[in-house]
């Protein structure tokens, strides 16, 4: 699961990355690639650039950034203070899809963090974010290259969907397709905000207990863009968490489902379900053979296929390792749910 981007970088790769780094330090917005997904990115010190990121996603100002960097040493750059438990974490995990909420160093203005005393900061596992970051010399604050409320981008193609010639793109590949673990540190037993690529197993058997910000606390969350609506592809999905019941729905509810767009993502395997589903004239897809895969797939098949079908029925997985992610884009991305 955990890969080291040692690659190369081609010249035609640097010549992209020089000028996106150009553009950073002249307080412009540049969206490139990371492991996780798309980041739109700015200097992270210049409070007029990180404005634009709010500006261009119409993100409400009140969801704060992740600061990006090229070194782990970078961390004091922008957090007061490094818990044991985080120093752990940033051994083990960095590079990596792993952001850390730490108490805030004063240096970093406060619309990054929407006004909290609290940080969170990651270093990217893609030889792109590290250069771009290196060669900006700046630390490089990134949401997820998206309109709010939109299905994360994972490929250039869907950045230039979102936002045509407004920003510049450093074309790349995305290796996760989930955004990464955000873990608030500042508490005791430290709590996972949001699932992602570094799962909750692999956190304990470093630090030992962790909470997981359970659905029903997202109100009142100490995050506060998780309770913002979001992955919202254009089409209804719905989650099932047995395929029978997908098959018993689309028998029930055939005849209001006729002169509708259909699609079903069944995870895995075609097999009988599948077979008699598509015999009965629905689209089907497979939303991957692994659930690396799945989260590979997820926010590409929520774009593109929003774009065509009416209703997205997906096979929902088991809530464990990246699975737990996958099922938490999901759950936010229905409009309705059935198990
Ligand atoms: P995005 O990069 O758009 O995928 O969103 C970044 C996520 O990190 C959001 O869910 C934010 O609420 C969360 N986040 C960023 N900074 C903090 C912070 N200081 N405390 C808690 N959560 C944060
Ligand atoms: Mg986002």
């Amino acid at each position: 699961m955990r890969f080291c981007d040692n690659s190369d970088i081609s010249p035609a790769e640097e010549e992209q990355i020089r000028r996106g780094a150009e553009i950073i330090r002249s307080g412009g917005v540049v969206a490139f690639p990371t492991e996780t997904v798309y980041g739109l990115g700015a200097n992270a010190f210049d409070e007029d650039a990180v404005k634009k990121i709010f500006e261009l996603k119409g993100r409400p100002q009140d969801n704060p950034l992740i600061i990006h960097i090229a070194k782990k040493e970078d961390v004091f750059l922008v957090a007061r203070e490094i818990p044991k438990n985080a120093e752990i974490l940033i051994d083990k995990f960095w590079p990596g899809p792993l952001t850390l909420v730490l108490p805030k160093n004063p240096s970093v203005p406060d619309i990054v963090t929407a006004n909290l005393d609290t940080v969170a900061v990651r270093m990217p596992n893609h030889k792109i974010a590290l250069k771009l970051i290196e060669l900006s010399a700046v630390p490089i604050s990134a949401p997820s290259a998206n309109i709010s409320g939109k299905p994360s981008a994972t490929k250039p193609e869907h950045v230039k969907k979102y936002f045509g010639d407004k920003v510049f793109i450093i074309e790349g590949e995305v290796k996760i397709g989930i955004e990464s673990t955000v873990i608030d540190l500042t508490v005791s037993p430290p709590v996972i905000l949001r699932p992602g690529g570094i799962s909750k197993e692999m956190i304990e058997k470093e630090i030992g207990r962790v909470d997981v910000l359970a659905d029903s606390d997202v109100k009142i969350a100490k995050s506060p863009g998780i309770k913002y609506k979001h992955y919202s592809p254009n089409s209804d999905v719905y989650i099932f968490m047995n395929r029978k019941d997908i098959l018993k729905f689309l028998e029930f509810e055939r005849s209001k489902l006729s002169g509708k767009k259909v699609l079903v993502a069944l995870f895995r395997y075609l097999g009988e379900e599948g077979e008699k589903i598509r015999d009965m004239g629905f689209n089907i897809t497979l939303s991957g053979r692994t659930l690396e895969d799945f989260a590979r797939n997820l926010f590409n098949l929520l774009i593109v296929a929003g774009e065509t079908y009416d209703i997205i029925i997906f096979e929902g997985v088991e809530e464990r390792g990246i699975g737990l992610g996958i099922m938490n884009r999901l759950k936010k991305a229905g409009k309705k749910m059935f198990y």
